[in-house]
């Protein structure tokens, strides 16, 4: 059925009948209405694997070529976007802006330099296999195509909000980082699976870095996301937002964190399905 309406009068001019016609579409009665079933998938067989800024990145080439090496082999088997995380030197521009009174959208523009940064280096160390450097423009929508043709597309993990990023819940620093990123975008390409490359073996009950011993905390292999948002743990390995956006998500069902800096071999267990980190699952 066409939703044009043809006016009666003599102009006849033309009326698109939609039922969001005069909603403000803020009524939660109403948007509950617009819930589909199943959400269309763009790229289903893409598996998104954020490298840690911090806590791989910038461990330079220990840290870094066997990562690579497992890439590139995991390429062969596996459709996969790298979207790369900031770090220390994000970090570092973040605490001359926070000293400046900046507000958090300047920080924000400021930390995605950092994050491109890592992207470009990614890029050239896997060029001649194919490594190639995308934006968050029109070619996301061949990342299949791209990966099909043996390519290893590469983007950076810091969502575009820059000046719309969000005041923080507390302080100043963005709160949309590249976690976050890779999240959203994990779920709005309808990915197969989106997989955080970190320095430690999963979550904790806090941060084991910060412990005295690692024995006081408790390893959280597997757990749901109003679980892990009912714990309210001061620290966590992923940036907070991601929680909401997992319970919220309409594609990814769980995402999980793996070490990939004892453990490269990891990734391809992890892309495998297999269970090498911490799973947070929509409950
Ligand atoms: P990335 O480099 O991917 O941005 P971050 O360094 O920002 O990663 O975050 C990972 C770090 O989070 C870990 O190295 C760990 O020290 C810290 N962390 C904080 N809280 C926790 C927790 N509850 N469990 C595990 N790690 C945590
Ligand atoms: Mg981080």
């Amino acid at each position: 059925m066409s939703p044009l309406i043809k006016e009666k009068s003599e102009t006849g001019r033309l009326h698109i009948d939609t039922p969001l016609m005069g909603e403000s579409l803020v009524s939660r009665k109403f948007l509950a209405k617009t819930e589909s079933a199943e959400y269309f998938r763009m790229h289903p067989d893409v598996n998104v694997l954020k490298i840690g800024g911090q806590s791989i990145m910038d461990r330079g080439s220990k840290a870094l070529f066997p990562i690579v090496d497992v890439l590139i082999k995991a390429k062969e088997e596996y459709k996969i976007l790298l979207m790369t995380g900031g770090g220390t030197r994000a970090r570092h521009v973040y605490n001359i802006g926070v000293d400046l009174g900046m507000p958090t959208g300047v920080l924000s523009k400021l930390g995605d330099k950092v994050s491109s940064q890592n992207a470009e280096m990614l890029a050239v160390l896997l060029a001649k296999h194919g490594g190639v450097r995308i934006g968050h423009g029109d070619n996301l929508e061949q990342l299949t195509m791209f990966c099909r043709e043996g390519y290893l597309p590469i983007t950076t993990g810091i969502p575009p909000y820059g000046f719309f990023e969000h005041p923080a819940e507390v302080g100043s620093i963005p709160p949309h980082r590249t976690d976050s990123g890779a999240f959203l975008l994990a779920e709005n390409i309808g990915a197969k699976s989106l997989i955080y490359l970190k320095d430690e073996r999963g979550l904790y009950s806090d941060d084991p870095k910060k412990a005295k011993k690692i024995e006081d905390l408790r390893f959280i292999d597997r757990i749901s996301v109003s679980e892990l948002m009912a714990l309210d743990l001061d620290d966590l390995i992923v940036e907070r937002p991601v929680l909401t956006f997992l319970k919220n998500s309409k594609c990814l069902k769980e995402f999980q964190v793996i070490d990939a800096l004892r453990h490269p071999e990891h990734i391809m267990a992890a892309l495998a399905g297999e269970h090498v980190g911490t799973i947070v699952y929509k409950d």
